[in-house]
């Protein structure tokens, strides 16, 4: 999607500190970060949220939720705990209109959220 943030972080467009990328997924710190590991999991394909899953979506999921496991390992995060988080629309205060996984862990994480 040509306005997409993200979209034009995944074609290389827009720079990012990455972590990681195949084919189907990229993942790179957050400009932002809110734990001394924040990272963000997107497809590379544009889906603006959750909410706009299909269910031929499912295999994909799949792979996007095995993936923040093995990240979570890979950046030393598996063993204290860790956190993802997949905001959604406005309340959630979603920002950025591509699904993205928060990946979040190094400290101690607060709950409930605000
Ligand atoms: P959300 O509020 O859940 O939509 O999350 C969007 C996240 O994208 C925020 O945590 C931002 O800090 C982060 N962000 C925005 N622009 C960039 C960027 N250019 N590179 C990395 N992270 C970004």
């Amino acid at each position: 999607m040509a306005s997409c943030l993200f979209c034009a972080i995944a074609r290389g467009e827009v720079p990012c500190d990455q972590v990681y990328a195949d084919e189907e997924f990229l993942a790179f710190r957050d400009i932002a970060p809110q734990a001394p590991t924040h990272v963000l999991i997107i497809p590379r394909r544009h889906i603006p949220s959750l909410t706009e899953l299909q269910e031929s979506d499912v295999p994909l999921m799949g792979r996007f939720n095995l993936l923040a496991a093995r990240l979570a390992s890979d950046l030393g995060l598996a063993a204290g705990g860790y956190r993802c988080v997949v905001n959604c629309g406005e309340d959630a205060c979603q920002s950025v209109p591509h699904l993205h996984l928060h990946l979040l862990g190094g400290r101690r994480l607060g709950w409930p959220p605000g």
